[in-house]
């Protein structure tokens, strides 16, 4: 089975990283979206909350599964018998970014990673604008997953 990694923080999940993982899977036969649990940084969303927004999203999908992780991405991908890694690219800057790991990724572990571009519309969308629009109390209901847009709505009523 040809399984990938899709790694992330996720906080939150947006329509970007939702149309990444629904064209994956024209790729992969299972996609693990695995949310990094990164002790320094304390994110808007907690990581019950990201993990709930995800298999919400999700949850008539079988062939998609959610998860937590510590540590290299690399061992938790082969823990979890992910023969590569998913990710995304917007811009420039990003292939940049992504590139160095990905190569690293590669030699410490043999494990690929592809890329796919986002759509066009998409590559403004990131999660830190989305947090920062929700932070104001503003309308983030564009960028994030329809299933989840209500309850995204009501958690930044309550901020
Ligand atoms: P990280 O904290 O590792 O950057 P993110 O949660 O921001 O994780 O993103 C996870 C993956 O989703 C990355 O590969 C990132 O490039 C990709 N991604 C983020 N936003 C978008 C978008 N709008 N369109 C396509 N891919 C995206």
């Amino acid at each position: 089975m040809n399984k990938a990694i899709f790694p992330g923080s996720f906080d939150p999940f947006t329509v970007g990283h939702e149309n990444i993982v629904l064209r994956g899977l024209n790729i992969f036969d299972h996609i693990v979206i695995a949310v990094g649990i990164n002790s320094d940084k304390r994110g808007m969303f907690t990581i019950e909350q990201r993990l709930h927004f995800i298999k919400e999203i999700f949850k008539d999908e079988p062939r998609v599964s959610v998860e937590t992780y510590t540590g290299l991405t690399v061992d938790y991908a082969k823990q979890t018998g992910c023969t590569h890694i998913l990710r995304g690219l917007r811009t420039a800057a990003d292939f940049e970014f992504e590139r160095a790991i990905a190569q690293v990724n590669k030699q410490m572990s043999g494990l690929d990673t592809s890329f796919l571009l986002c759509i066009p519309e998409h590559t403004p969308v990131n999660s830190s604008i989305v947090r920062d629009i929700l932070h104001h109390h503003g309308d983030a209901s564009m960028y994030v997953p329809v299933a989840i847009r209500e309850e995204i709505k009501q958690l930044s009523q309550k901020r």
